[in-house]
């Protein structure tokens, strides 16, 4: 068996000419199956979709039911046959539903990690080590720069914060699938049990989390009328990043603007932001994370993906493992 029959990368995605189907196509195509439900992974308009039942219901919760033809929830962990292969999903660690996808033919193992983490996170399952001849690994941070320190150190910032400016509104940016979650049950977790303020972009899938079983506390939108100013005054307030600059974030006392990501690690983005707490907490690997996890599942072959590809293959080639960039585009790290 050939890698390239096998799996290979196309203009619209991962492509098994074995198996016939796409992994997270970044075009419509008859059959998909996805990764995970960030907007980059996870389009409508596929003739079928196969994903974790957690992942098929981001999707529908973001585009509605009838995002696919068809649609299959799997087991992780279960395998099945696909055309001539045989396909797993195991978990990933990024966000609630998030897989890696094994491929398997004629003895060659194939694993196309998506995006994926190495550090706790309350809100998903750890990402399982799958031995494998082929590693398709994400490239977001992988440049050495990109050192994510312990996430329990950045939510205490945020909770120091709140205990030095009790009157100020704590209006955290934060992706609203994954990052979002994963910082209000950070606080629940350090004892945090006042309300949390959500912006209506995040009801829909903090909602969704909790019907998957993550209980995340007391939440109540933030609709703060003109003049009401009052309300959110020393509570923590959840919003897309985009919006902690925009008129919106105008209406709270004061505000702190915080900005949850790995991106924070650069001070250039924390400016770009109009961040005044950066909180680097990210659902990406990051430099150590990517290098560990390859010695660990030690692959004969490393294909990088979206990110920074060229170092992580030359830190591959420096180890003595086969590496090569795959040059797909596509998949933005707006998710981040
Ligand atoms: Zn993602």
């Amino acid at each position: 068996m050939r890698s390239e029959d096998l799996l290979r990368p196309t203009p619209a995605g991962l492509y098994s000419p074995a198996g016939d189907f796409h992994i997270d196509p970044t075009r419509a195509v008859p059959r998909a199956l996805i990764t995970h439900g960030h907007s980059d992974h996870a389009r409508a308009g596929h003739g079928s979709v196969l994903a974790t039942r957690e992942t098929l219901r981001i999707m529908a919760a973001r585009y509605g039911d009838a995002f696919a033809g068809a649609t299959q929830a799997v087991t992780l962990g279960e395998t099945m046959a696909i055309g001539g292969t045989s396909v797993t999903f195991h978990p990933a660690g990024h966000v609630l539903g998030s897989a890696q996808i094994a491929v398997e033919k004629d003895g060659l193992r194939i694993v196309a990690s998506g995006d994926y983490k190495r550090r706790a996170d309350p809100t998903c399952l750890p990402f399982v080590p799958v031995p494998c001849d082929i590693f398709i690994t994400e490239a977001t941070f992988a440049l050495p720069v990109f050192r994510h320190p312990p996430p329990e150190a950045e939510l205490g910032k945020l909770l120091a914060s709140l205990a030095q400016f009790p009157e100020r509104t704590h209006l955290v940016g934060a992706y609203s699938l994954g990052k979002a979650q994963r910082v209000i049950r950070m606080l629940r977790d350090a004892g945090y049990d006042k309300p949390i303020y959500l912006h209506g972009a995040m009801e829909k899938l903090c909602r969704l989390y909790e019907e998957e079983g993550v209980a995340l506390g007391p939440l109540a939108p933030a609709m703060v009328a003109a003049g009401a100013k009052g309300d959110c005054a020393g509570a923590v307030v959840l919003c897309p990043p985009s919006e902690i600059a925009e008129r919106w974030a105008r209406r709270f006392p004061d505000p702190v603007p915080a900005f949850a990501s790995g991106w924070m690690r650069i001070r250039q983005r924390q400016k770009q932001a109009g961040v005044e707490l950066p909180l680097i907490l990210s659902d990406h690997a990051d430099w150590d994370e990517l290098t560990a996890t390859i010695t660990e599942i030690a692959p004969a072959e490393v294909w990088v993906t979206h990110g920074r590809e060229e170092a992580l293959v030359r830190w591959c080639e420096l180890a003595g493992v086969k590496a090569r960039p795959l040059h797909m585009v596509g998949y933005e790290d707006e998710a981040e």
